[in-house]
């Protein structure tokens, strides 16, 4: 049987790290085994659900590169939860109750008072054939309840070890609401059947929401699948917080973090594996195992990304990003300028250098003579190989000059900038005519005059 996870996101807000963690650990999941990545878009609460946001949850995996292999959607299956919850009904697993809010808040109370725990008292269950008929002629419709089996519960979790949890100890859920809305727990059971789910991949924070599961699972008697609740992410000093960190997706594409880069952070978090830069998601499969992810919250600093994208790009061959690039930036102006770049959006900034010429550089009257000096001899050397070392050997030979000295004023007259590409790589980019008129132009002007 091959392994089947579902990312399940609600669609009432975009994609933030977190939630990126679990789809990214479904998808690599599922890719290790050669099995199937499924999107669920839980959006059963219609009023906090968006159809914005449905796409932008789409929109984002596409961007990232998680592609599922299928999507379904809760708010579509309103049939296939009606059907099972007959079920349940017909085998006494969901029961009808009508406290309200306030009346719940007392029992809470009086029971905390008497050093109980606040579990549902299961009042409902007592009510006669005459006190429904009652709350029917009054109007009042019934809210729903899961009836808990008081037994042990038990699983392996695939982060976690072994898991117990006491039936008796839990209060009995409301499973779909007085307007017949449904609530979480039930329709996701359902679907995790329905959709053959082999493997429920999501944050701790659903622990005790397993216990209540399985037995849904079993009472509906479905195959159960195995559970990886992961540890949830924390920022660099404690809580993540989606209002103090850049969390969001939206940001982090805007502050030109590549996706592999994100991934590439996510997919070794809370693991002892290092993080390595990856040019393809792909990269991030071979190995995978939820043996990997510790239990330990997994600390996310955004820092790390800045650093890590340069890395990633570094590694990215010019057909993955020529899109992305200037319009007649080639394969060679990425190779040059590709190892000084943080973000994509930095090339373009390189290649107007290199194409249009820096700004007006004024240099001190030495400088300026070994410039001209530059020029002519950059006229003189063959321009076919290597015109970089052909140059530079010139004017070690002609001038005595040599290292800093020698480098400096040349790439301050050829870029406007005492650092960056690799002038060997660059100056064949802005090629002869540019190249000996930029060294002319600084030889002859304290920056009053542009180079050409
Ligand atoms: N929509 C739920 C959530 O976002 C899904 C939980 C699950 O994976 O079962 O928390």
């Amino acid at each position: 049987m091959s392994l089947v996870t579902r990312f399940a996101p609600s669609p009432t807000g975009r994609l933030h790290v977190g939630n990126i963690r679990t789809a990214l650990v479904c998808w690599l999941a599922a890719r290790a085994e050669g099995g199937r990545f499924l999107l669920r878009l839980d959006d059963t609460d219609q009023a906090r659900s968006s159809e914005a946001h449905v796409k932008a949850i789409r929109a984002d995996l596409a961007w990232l590169g998680l592609h599922p292999d299928g999507e379904v959607r809760q708010s579509a299956r309103a049939a296939l939860y009606e059907a099972a919850f007959d079920r349940l009904r017909a085998a006494g697993r969901v029961y009808p109750a009508y406290e309200s809010e306030q009346e719940l808040a007392l029992k809470r109370k009086v029971a905390l008072g008497r050093g109980l725990p606040p579990l549902y008292d299961r009042a409902a269950l007592r009510l006669s054939a005459a006190d429904h008929a009652r709350f029917a002629a009054e109007g009042v419709a019934p809210h729903w309840r899961f009836r808990l089996d008081p037994a042990p519960i038990a699983w392996d979790d695939l982060v976690r070890g072994p898991q117990r949890f006491d039936g008796a100890a839990l209060s009995d859920p409301v499973v779909r609401r007085a307007d017949g809305s449904w609530l979480y727990l039930l329709p996701s059971v359902i679907d995790d059947g329905e959709m053959g789910i082999t493997h429920v991949v999501r944050g701790e924070d659903h622990v005790s929401n397993t216990a209540i599961q399985l037995q849904m699972f079993e009472a509906l008697g479905l195959a159960l699948p195995r559970f990886a609740h992961m540890a949830l992410l924390t920022g660099a000093d404690g809580k993540l917080s989606k209002r103090k960190d850049a969390v969001g997706i939206a940001a982090l594409r805007e502050a030109g973090i590549e996706p592999q880069t994100l991934l590439a952070l996510l997919a070794r978090l809370g693991t002892s594996e290092p993080v390595v830069p990856v040019a393809r998601i792909a990269d991030l499969v071979p190995g995978f195992a939820f043996g990997q992810l510790g239990r330990a919250p997994a600390r996310f600093d955004p820092a790390e990304l800045a650093q890590l994208n340069a890395k990633t790009l570094h590694l990215l061959p010019y057909e993955m990003v020529a899109a992305r690039l200037p319009a007649d930036m080639d394969a060679a102006g990425w190779a040059a300028i590709r190892p000084n770049v943080e973000r994509i959006e930095d090339a373009a900034g390189w290649w107007a250098i290199v194409t249009a010429g820096p700004a007006p550089v004024s240099l001190d009257p030495v400088d300026r003579a070994f410039c001209a000096q530059a020029a002519d001899l950059a006229a003189a050397i063959g321009w076919d190989e290597a015109p970089w070392a052909a140059l530079t050997a010139a004017l070690k030979t002609a001038t005595g000059r040599k290292g800093r000295s020698l480098f400096l004023p040349l790439r301050l007259a050829l870029t406007g900038r005492d650092h960056g590409p690799d002038m060997a790589a660059l100056l064949p980019l802005i090629g002869r005519e540019a190249s000996i008129a930029r060294l002319r132009a600084a030889g002859m002007t304290d920056g009053a005059a542009a180079p050409i």
